[in-house]
């Protein structure tokens, strides 16, 4: 855990979060700022700032936290309307918080990217 990261402190439940998975290895929660009917961020239990950050031993993490995405995405009734997976990475991307987390974005037409 790091200190003074936000999603860490959600993960350890010694901030408010609405926590609506996790597992041994990922954790999701509402967004606190919703840009779309469901809008949830998958994030991994270890502190990871961010996708360029993540290593070769992070294959299987990556790939479980996808795999959470579309549950998710089941769970929430997103499977036939579709839905948007996005990651932030860095100054350009708009990142803000620097524990790696994937948005789930759906609900509605997104429109395009950027
Ligand atoms: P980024 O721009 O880093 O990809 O996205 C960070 C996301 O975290 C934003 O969508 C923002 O609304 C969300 N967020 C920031 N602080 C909190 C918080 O304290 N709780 C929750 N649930 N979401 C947060
Ligand atoms: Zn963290």
């Amino acid at each position: 855990m790091a200190d003074q990261c936000i999603f860490c402190g959600i993960i350890a439940r010694e901030v408010p979060g609405d926590i609506v998975y996790e597992d041994e290895h990922v954790v999701a929660f509402r967004d606190i700022n919703p840009q779309a009917p469901v809008h949830l961020l998958i994030v991994p239990r270890r502190h990871i700032p961010a996708l360029a950050d993540a290593s070769a031993d992070d294959t299987e993490l990556l790939g479980r936290i996808l795999q959470a995405a579309n549950a998710l995405a089941d769970k929430f009734g997103l499977k036939q309307s579709g839905y948007r997976v996005v990651t932030n990475c860095g100054k350009d991307s708009g990142q803000v918080v620097y524990h790696l987390h994937f948005h789930l974005l759906g609900g509605k037409p997104l429109g395009p990217f950027a």
